[in-house]
């Protein structure tokens, strides 16, 4: 019998003038960007959060601590690769994931699909198994202020 687990994440960012602004692993063309110790893609943070929730591992700030230097700027596509490397040493493989970003501005529509192109082969899986959507919240609220991005993410895995 398959083995399935399902693991949500979720992750916020706070948005200062000035910073580059990642996403799914991609550049994003914007004069805004993240607040973080790391590179601060949150898209990349909520789905290492939920890969690590189907495995009940705990979350990211346990791994990879915002106190160690060595994580400082880091590529987010590196802490999702290792955490990768703890959902295959456990056996699983990723069935797929869906994200959502909530992001006033700028529009996410033309990154779409290069989010979902970086994040498949990390994954070990083919775009049309990651689905990443994009909404605004109507000007309501701090994201809808510009001053932070949420992002959820939920992925299933199994062996
Ligand atoms: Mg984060």
């Amino acid at each position: 019998m398959t083995d399935i687990r399902i693991g949500h994440g979720f992750d916020v960012h706070a948005i200062e003038e000035g910073l580059p602004m990642w996403l799914g692993g991609v550049r994003i063309e914007s004069y805004t960007g993240f607040v973080a110790h790391s590179d601060g893609d949150v898209a990349i943070h909520a789905l290492a959060d939920a890969l690590l929730g189907a495995l009940a591992l705990g979350d990211i700030g346990k791994h990879f601590p915002d106190t160690s230097d060595e994580w400082k700027g880091a590529d987010s596509k590196i802490i999702l690769a290792k955490v990768m490397d703890l959902v295959r040493e456990a056996g699983y493989s990723v069935s797929n994931a869906d994200i959502t970003i909530a992001l006033q501005r700028p529009k996410l529509a033309p990154y779409i699909q290069p989010m979902r192109e970086t994040l498949a082969p990390i994954l070990g899986v083919t775009p049309d198994r990651v689905s990443v959507k994009a909404t605004t919240t109507e000007h309501l609220g701090y994201v809808g202020r510009g001053e932070g991005c949420e992002v959820w993410a939920s992925v299933l895995i199994f062996k």
